[in-house]
């Protein structure tokens, strides 16, 4: 079944209004959404290809981490406890600012937010940006 599910672009703070194009539930295409005020029917290059990152064949879906040079798929769970050890160690040397957290255009508005959220209210660091900025 074909279906045009209308969206907001993630790339970036403009917030465009576009259309996906989705057949038997997978997502082949970006439109532009012409009755959205904010971009009333224009997409700049970034938004006429939000899609493509969702079946990419080089999107990672696993947690990476550095062993003896090289990166090794890891469970969440190991990822997650290696990474709290590190930032406790920098952390407790060097203060809450000695860490920083960079955010992504390609994961939900709502996980940015979260993100946004731990860095300030749980580590205590402002150091927080996104590639939306960049
Ligand atoms: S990246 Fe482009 S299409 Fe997407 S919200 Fe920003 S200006 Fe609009």
């Amino acid at each position: 079944m074909y279906k045009l599910v209308p969206s907001v672009c993630s790339y970036c703070g403009t917030g465009c209004g576009v259309l996906f194009k989705v057949l038997d539930g997978k997502l082949l295409g970006t439109l532009p959404l012409k009755t959205h005020p904010v971009n009333e029917g224009k997409l700049c290059i970034k938004g006429w290809n939000l899609h493509e990152f969702v079946n990419s064949p080089l999107r990672l879906k696993a947690p990476l981490i550095r062993i003896n040079g090289r990166f090794a798929k890891v469970t969440w769970d190991r990822a997650i406890r290696y990474t709290a050890e590190k930032f406790r160690e920098v952390m407790s040397q060097h203060g809450p600012d000695s860490v920083g957290f960079l955010a992504s255009a390609k994961i939900t508005n709502e996980d940015n937010y979260l993100i946004q959220k731990f860095a300030r209210a749980v580590v205590g660091t402002n150091n927080v940006d996104h590639c939306a900025r960049l």
